[in-house]
Parts: C-alpha cells; structure tokens; sequence
C-alpha cells in the first residue's frame, strides 16, 4: 500500500518538488504501522487529501532599490492545512526560494504544529528575494512590496505567518506596517513581531532555546545524562543557530563550532558568543572569518576548501551535534564521521537538515535523532503564544513564557518517545512524531468532514 501510495506521490508532484517528496515519503513511511489500524483513514481518503495543500498562491513583487532600479521578484504563500487552527508558519526570503521548497516546509509545519497541541493549522511562505548586501530602506521597500500582495489572504484568525531564514523581527515589523496602513486594522496578523509594538518576549529566542530544552529532556530520560561539560557541535550562525548556542552554553555545554553558508567556524576554547553577535546577531551578516583574529586559536574554513559532500563543522568530536541551517545539510559522509567520532546524539534545529540515510545510519546505531517537526517546535509555539497575547490585549511575563515553552518542549519529547515505544519503534523518534502528529491532525479531519 506504501509503495504503491509513493509512486502515486511521485507521478502527481513535479521535479521541483524533490524536498516535498523526501518529507511525504518519510511520514508516509512511519505511518505504515497506522493506516490500516482505522478504517476511516481510507473512507476519508486521509492520505491523499493531506498531500495537497488547500492553496498554494503565487505573485509578483515589484520594487525599487536605492538607485531607482526596478526589480521583480516572485512571492509565495502555500496554505496546506487549517484543520486544527488558522494556517501558521513562517516567512524564507532566500534566492534558493521556489514553490517546492516551500511546498515541503509547509508540509512539515502541519505535523510540527500538531505535535505543539495548540490551535495552529501549517503553512509557510516568501521569496526569492536575497536580503544579503540590500541596505535598510531596500528591505522596508521590499516588505512593503511583498504585503501589499500577501494582505488579501492573510489574517488574524486566517492565516499568520511569522520568520524563517532571512526574515527577523526588522523583516516582520516593515511587513506589520505595510498590512496595518492598508487594512486599518492593528491585529495579531504576524507573530514574531518587535516587543515594542505586540511581539511577544522570548520569541526571538523561542526556537532555539526549545531545541535545548528538547536535548536536556531526551538526554535525561534516554541516557540519564545531561549537557553539562559536554562537547557540542552546532551548525549555522543565524537565529535558531545563535539561541541553541546560548541555552546549550547556559545549561554547561561547550559549543565549538558554527557556521553560515560561505564557511565553517572552529573554536576548541568554546564559541564566544557576544563575538559572535556582533558579526551574525539582529540580521547583521557579517563574514564569519572576522572572528578569528580576536579569538586565539580559533579556525574558520571557507566552504570551498571542504570536499562537496561534506561539512567541516562536523568533523570535529562531540557528545551531541546540532544541525540548525538548512534542509539537507548534513550528509551521510558527515553522519559516518560523527558517528566514528562517537557522537551520542543528534537534535535538528533545522527543518530536514538530516538526509535520510544519515538519519538511518543514525538509527541503526543507537544515535540519539530527534527530528526538527518535533525539537524546532518551540518557535511556533512560542509564536502561538504572541497571537493569544494579542487577542486578549495581554503581555506574558518572560518567566511565564519560559516556563511554559519548556513545559512544551518536554511534553512533545515524551509525547513522541511514548507513541514510538505503542507502535513497536522505541527510541525511533521520527516514527513516534509522524505518528504521533499524523493521529491528532487526521481526527480533526475526520470530524471536520470532507
Ligand atoms: P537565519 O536566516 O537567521 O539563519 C540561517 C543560517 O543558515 C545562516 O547562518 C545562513 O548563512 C545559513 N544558511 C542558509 N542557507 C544555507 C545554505 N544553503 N548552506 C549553508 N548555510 C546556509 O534563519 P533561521 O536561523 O531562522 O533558520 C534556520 C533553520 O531553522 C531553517 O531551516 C528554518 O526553516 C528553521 N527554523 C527556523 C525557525 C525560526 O523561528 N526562525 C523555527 C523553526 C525552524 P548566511 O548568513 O550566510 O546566509
């Protein structure tokens, strides 16, 4: 039935859409234990109807840049499933940005949005516009470019999308005014806005410091270890990257490596991390190269000089590695070497960084995988927070947001644990969060009616 559903999934999706694939196929997988456990699955056509999304919407944004230049860009919202609340999920403004992409992401916030328990259905949008090198005003012209499409299919109580890659709280504040000035309408349309004007405390940190929250839990109730005086390796340098270093740096781990898309960086003594925002934090992209010559000893490696299946930042020994850039970034080559290493434990803060036959040879030899749907959940969660703040004229104290963004994040980690040990699939992680994502998700479906 998997197979044949999966040549099924291959012949209705275009090349573009490799990424998507991967991600279906991966769910499609774990469910097999499931699909023939209930009947209505098949009477309601569950599986057919949760690969298409109810609307992928496509337009132009057109902009002027400093020296009156016009460019035009191409805008995406993908809205794939609202059965258990308004569409969530952020916002990529990336070259690498097309509707494929976006296709598989959104896909993967249904099931993450799920797993969080709260009202959120999943979605994910952006551009193919390149933030890098553009100065302030050429942001704001674009954010307000970019809304002046995306306000007539978004809302408070419709749609919300918040930030990926190369979209932070400065992106969503411009996008926030575009939409007010044209609906008169002052709602939480957004999450992940400035504090000064309805974001919500934590948020910027939510996603990262869930991925070590996550990690703490999982290393306590597995190993019963945890992550003081351990040795960890993180990859990427932006937002998710920076607050994974932090919280992992503030419960004793040494975090030794980061990196961004042109390079690695290696620092045996153990990330600086103020050095390190000064260069990468608040969407500041400086080059990763200028922390070595204030921190001795430390080595940064341009992406050229690693062999192209490879990533340098894992080559370095550690307890637990973080891959927290991109979808697809650490390869099997890369798993062989942290495997050899003796690595204990792998957490994604990316969405799908993992290959999946990294991910098997993780499994296969009592690594530690927990999947992004699962450990990355903090941030929509966090996010979901920012929206029942603004609905009832509210602020949370940062406490109450720490407490319960933790509580989440343990509670995902046993909710996955628990349903992957019912199914047979004990310490699988990603079978339980399919499984465990897929049973909430398709109930409401179920109830909801064709
Ligand atoms: P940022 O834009 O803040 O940072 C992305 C980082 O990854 C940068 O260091 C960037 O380098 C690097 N990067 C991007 N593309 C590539 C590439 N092709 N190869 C190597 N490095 C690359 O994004 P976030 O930190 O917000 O997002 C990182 C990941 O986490 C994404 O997968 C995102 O979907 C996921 N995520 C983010 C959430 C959030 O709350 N922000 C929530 C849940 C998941 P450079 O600066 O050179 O571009």
């Amino acid at each position: 039935m998997v197979e044949n559903f999966l040549a099924h999934l291959e012949r209705t999706n275009c090349a573009m859409d490799g990424t998507f694939i991967q991600a279906v196929s991966e769910v499609v997988r774990s469910l097999e234990p499931v699909l023939q456990s209930d009947k209505r699955y098949e009477t309601y056509a569950i599986l057919e109807r949760l690969i298409v999304p109810d609307r992928e919407i496509r337009f132009k944004v057109q902009w002027v840049d400093d020296n009156n230049k016009v460019h035009i860009n191409n805008g995406y919202r993908v809205q794939f499933n609202n059965a258990l609340g308004p569409y969530k999920g952020g916002l990529r403004f990336h070259p690498s940005v097309d509707s494929g992409v976006l296709k598989f992401l959104a896909f993967e916030q249904i099931f993450k949005n799920s797993l969080t328990g709260l009202p959120i259905g999943g979605a994910k949008g952006g551009s193919d516009f390149d933030p890098k090198g553009k100065s302030d005003f050429e942001i704001m012209k674009f954010c307000h470019a970019f809304m002046r499409e995306l306000h007539q299919y978004i809302g408070a109580r419709v749609d919300v999308p918040a930030g990926d890659i190369g979209v932070g709280s400065r992106e969503i504040g411009f996008l926030f005014g575009e939409y007010k000035r044209i609906s008169h309408n002052y709602d939480g349309v957004l999450s992940g806005k400035p504090y000064a004007f309805g974001g919500s405390l934590l948020r910027p940190e939510a996603t990262g410091y869930g991925v070590a929250y996550f990690a703490a839990e999982m290393l306590k109730a597995e190993l019963g270890d945890s992550l003081w005086g351990k040795v960890c390796c993180v990859s990427g340098a932006g937002n998710v990257a920076i607050h994974t270093i932090e919280k992992l740096q503030q419960l004793g781990a040494k975090v030794i490596t980061c990196s961004d898309s042109e390079g690695s960086l290696y620092d045996p003594k153990g990330i600086d991390l103020p050095l390190l925002k000064t260069l990468k934090g608040e969407g500041r992209r400086l080059s990763l190269e200028q922390y070595t010559p204030t921190r001795q000893g430390s080595v940064y490696t341009k992406k050229e000089a690693y062999p192209p299946h490879g990533h340098s930042v894992w080559t370095h020994p550690c307890y637990a590695a973080f891959p927290c850039a991109t979808q697809n970034e650490l390869s099997l080559e890369d798993a062989t070497i942290l495997l050899n290493n003796g690595v204990k434990a792998v957490v994604e803060g990316a969405n799908m960084p993992t290959m999946p036959q990294a991910i098997e040879l993780f499994q296969r030899n009592g690594v530690l995988f927990a999947p992004g749907k699962a450990s990355n959940a903090g941030g929509v969660a966090v996010s979901e927070f920012e929206m029942s703040q603004n609905a009832s004229m509210e602020r949370w104290d940062i406490k109450k947001l720490d407490r319960k963004l933790n509580d989440i994040m343990c509670h995902i980690y046993k909710q996955i644990s628990q349903t992957a040990k019912e199914h047979g699939k004990e310490r699988n992680f990603v079978d339980g969060a399919n499984i465990a994502a897929f049973k909430r998700l398709s109930e409401a479906m179920i109830l909801e009616g064709i």
